[in-house]
């Protein structure tokens, strides 16, 4: 223990981490036991496992006419109170908005009704996070960070009886909270932490600058992420702490601008030896990780609900624009190459509800293990979402790329197309960078033969444990791979419940025993480096999420039974079956090798020369800030509201 006044800014033993450890830190932040079913595990196994998600899964009544009820009045207050082309002028909020949406009740959607919250079920959250987002993007971003990464999803899941009592309701009753993890040095690799919780009599003394923390310059409540350094009594690790945000010693240094969500409230903000008490650890010293990561295993399905929203409004506008826009002698949708964009943008909006609703439906039902298909639905709806918006800012043309204040200026409808394109970029990028999404899957997709031959490829593995493990992968492969041969998906009547999309079942069903095949190939051949090929693996795991698409598209439409379900569901079929086939193909003909190479002469400045005949970059400072521990030296900018 200390209590010592001046800290090293950044620990150097933390900020000199190298591949392996940083690895081995992900790793061990990894949850490893599956005690219950995934319909994702098994589909990279090979197995379809329909029986997982069919029939579709019903959300209790009880809660649904609940989440109906404030579904409703969300939908009100939202068309009357909110201006989303103000927020996006002013770059803010209003306090009255944000003042209403914690008396309706908006900041306790997840928290249970004992605390003072809604307890809404996963997808009523989602569906609000839809329907607010659709009318302003930065306010389903507020509301998705303050209760999917913020303090009440890691108390819901770890907090004790105490904790949950002294905040979750002043959370639910409109207290905004934040999470700090990032560090100017630290967004997809978190053993660089640098940021330290130092034990002291009664708690800890908190020092540290955190980046880009959502919601920091409102927050009252903030989920901070600190390494505790190992000694007597203390198992030390990165650790989640509960921080009152007005606690001596926190300053919000500045609030950052971004390419979209002009109206997010994100911070910098400094720790400077802030006093922690023990009881605001969440969950253990050491747990920081696993916690950030069950944490983010439902919060990933909000964000996919704000692109849900997003394919409904360029589906909206597309639609109503391509049908009235006439050039070159008939409407612009009814030209092939424009009619392929809109096509695009209905069935790919189809299959996203249909995947997040049935992610939500899973995780409300408690049976299964969903973080597979959080990854999955992560991944697939933030690069969607972006082609669709994309797409939709091509079929308004010109317009497309002028502000909606310009728009109405001129007379015209104000759709603001650029910013929704501009609003979606940064899902690709943050709670899981699209390539850590894909790294986070691919790891589970290979998990079933790590755990049987893992030793075999690990060369720092004695000879003994290789042994061990030759035999165990003889048992399990040899049991495992006869069953990748054949399937229901090869007998011509399979899936014949599923009627004119049952070719479709049958294809994923092949299809995921031929991606099974292909791991396995791929594990036997390359072994150890495994690990080093992404361009395989990512593509191994954007055909698992095609799949899933598929199957929840299936279920979805039969269950339902709705024509224009059913024509959706075998129109994105079709569409996915046509990028799995090329994904297949590109798994062993690419450019990926020659890429790797490349790549490093690029690094090493060889083809500088085709940088020429552009200014040079003189910008000055550092590509990362360094920060020095101590006082701030800068006025606080928080806001109160
Ligand atoms: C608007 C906004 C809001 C945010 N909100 C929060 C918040 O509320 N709380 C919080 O803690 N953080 C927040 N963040 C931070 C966000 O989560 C990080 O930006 C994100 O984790 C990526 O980290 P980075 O930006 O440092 O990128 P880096 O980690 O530096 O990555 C740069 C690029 O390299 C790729 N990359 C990195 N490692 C690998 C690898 N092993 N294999 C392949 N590719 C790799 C990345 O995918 C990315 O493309 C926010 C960021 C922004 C911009």
């Amino acid at each position: 223990m200390t209590t010592t006044d001046e800290r090293p800014a950044g620990d150097p033993a933390t900020t000199n981490v190298d591949e392996r450890q940083a690895r081995q830190v992900a790793e061990s932040a990894r949850e490893t036991s599956w005690r219950k079913p995934s319909f994702g595990k098994e589909l990279f196994l090979g197995r379809l496992r329909l029986d997982l998600i069919d029939p579709w899964p019903t959300p209790d009544p009880e809660a649904a006419a609940r989440g109906a009820e404030f579904l409703a009045k969300l939908r009100a207050y939202a068309e009357a109170e909110i201006d989303g082309g103000q927020i996006e002028r002013d770059a803010r909020i209003p306090d009255e908005v944000l003042r209403g949406l914690g008396e309706l009740g908006a900041f306790g959607m997840k928290i249970e009704q004992e605390y003072g919250g809604l307890g809404l079920s996963n997808l009523d959250y989602c569906r609000a996070l839809t329907l607010v987002g659709s009318a302003s993007p930065a306010i389903g971003a507020l509301l998705s960070a303050h209760q999917s990464i913020g303090v009440p999803q890691p108390l819901k899941l770890l907090g004790t009886p105490e904790q949950k009592k002294r905040y979750l309701p002043r959370l639910a009753a409109g207290e905004v909270s934040a999470f700090l993890l990032t560090e100017p040095d630290v967004g997809s690799d978190p053993a660089r932490l640098s940021s330290t919780a130092t034990p002291v009599q009664g708690g800890y003394w908190l020092d540290g600058v955190k980046l880009w923390a959502t919601n920091g310059t409102l927050a009252t409540l903030l989920v901070v992420m600190a390494r505790v350094p190992a000694s007597e009594g203390h198992k030390g690790g990165i650790t989640a702490f509960i921080v009152e945000a007005d606690s001596p010693g926190v300053t919000v240094e500045r609030r950052n601008a971004f390419l979209g969500l002009r109206g997010l409230e994100n911070s910098l903000t400094r720790f400077h030896q802030v006093f922690v008490p023990t009881e605001n650890v969440i969950g253990r010293e050491g747990q920081g990780l696993k916690i950030a990561l069950t944490t983010l295993n439902t919060g990933r399905l909000s964000l996919a609900a704000s692109c849900v929203g997003a394919g409904k409004w360029c589906l909206s506008v597309a639609r109503q624009w391509a049908a009235e826009r006439v050039q070159w002698g008939v409407p612009i949708g009814r030209h092939e190459a424009v009619a392929k964009r809109l096509a695009f943008i209905a069935a790919t909006t189809y299959a996203m509800e249909s995947m997040l609703d049935l992610s939500c439906l899973l995780a409300d039902d408690n049976r299964n293990d969903i973080r597979i298909e959080a990854g999955l639905i992560k991944l697939f709806a933030s690069e969607k979402a972006w082609l669709m918006a994309d797409d939709l800012v091509q079929i308004r043309g010109g317009r497309g790329f002028e502000t909606a204040e310009s728009l109405r200026a001129r007379g015209e409808k104000g759709i603001a197309a650029e910013q929704i394109l501009r609003d979606l970029r940064i899902n690709r990028i943050f709670e899981g960078s699209t390539e850590v999404m894909q790294l986070m899957v691919a790891r589970e997709a290979v998990d079933a033969h790590l755990s049987v031959a893992g030793d075999i490829i690990d060369p720092e593995a004695a000879f003994s444990r290789k042994a061990r493990a030759g035999a165990r992968a003889g048992l399990f492969y040899g049991r495992w791979l006869p069953t990748l041969a054949v399937g229901k998906g090869q007998l011509p009547g399979g899936y014949g419940d599923f009627g004119a999309l049952a070719p479709h079942v049958r294809y994923i069903e092949r299809a995921a025993r031929k991606l099974s095949r292909e791991t396995f190939y791929a594990m036997a051949r390359w072994r150890g480096k495994m690990e080093r090929k992404q361009g395989f693996l990512f593509r191994v795991v954007d055909i698992g999420a095609e799949l899933y698409a598929m199957a929840a598209s299936c279920v979805r439409a039969r269950t339902e039974g709705d024509p224009a379900g059913l024509e959706l569901a075998d129109l994105f079929c079709r569409q996915a079956r046509v990028r799995v086939e090329a994904l297949f193909t590109a798994l062993w003909q690419n450019t990926d090798t020659l890429d790797v190479r490349a790549a490093r002469r690029v690094l090493e400045g060889r083809y500088e020369s085709v940088e020429e005949g552009i200014l040079p970059l003189d910008e000055p400072g550092e590509w990362v800030a360094k920060w020095q521990a101590g006082q701030s030296t800068v006025e606080d900018v928080r806001r109160r509201f």
